[in-house]
């Protein structure tokens, strides 16, 4: 979507601090972190939110959760960590281009 703010970080056509990214997926340090460490994880594929998904997205949900923990022992998040996918406005989702919070601290 020409006007969505991840689509665009997607594309490389605006910067982010990313931490990792293949044909599917980018990831990459939020601006307002929640923790001493704190990324999104995004389809580049643009997908409104998790109420917008369906059986053709089941691969690529389930690559973005088995990334999740990799990721977040590569930003040295040992102890553990938080997710969050916000949906819909009532859930809090201020970017609706889906994704996944994974926050901690070290
Ligand atoms: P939501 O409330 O789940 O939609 O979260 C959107 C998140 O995106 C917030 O935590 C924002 O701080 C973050 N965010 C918005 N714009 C950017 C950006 O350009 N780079 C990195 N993070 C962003």
């Amino acid at each position: 979507m020409s006007d969505c703010i991840f689509c665009k970080i997607a594309a490389g056509d605006i910067p982010a601090n990313k931490v990792y990214e293949d044909d599917d997926v980018v990831a990459f340090h939020d601006i307002k972190p929640a923790g001493d460490v704190h990324f999104l994880l995004v389809p580049k594929r643009h997908v409104e939110s998790l109420a917008h998904c369906g059986a053709d997205d089941a691969a690529m949900l389930g690559k973005l959760m088995l990334l999740v923990p990799k990721l977040a022992a590569e930003q040295g998040l040992a102890r553990g960590f938080k997710t969050a996918i916000n949906t819909g406005r009532g859930g809090g989702q201020e970017v609706f281009h889906l994704h996944v919070h994974v926050y901690g601290n070290k």
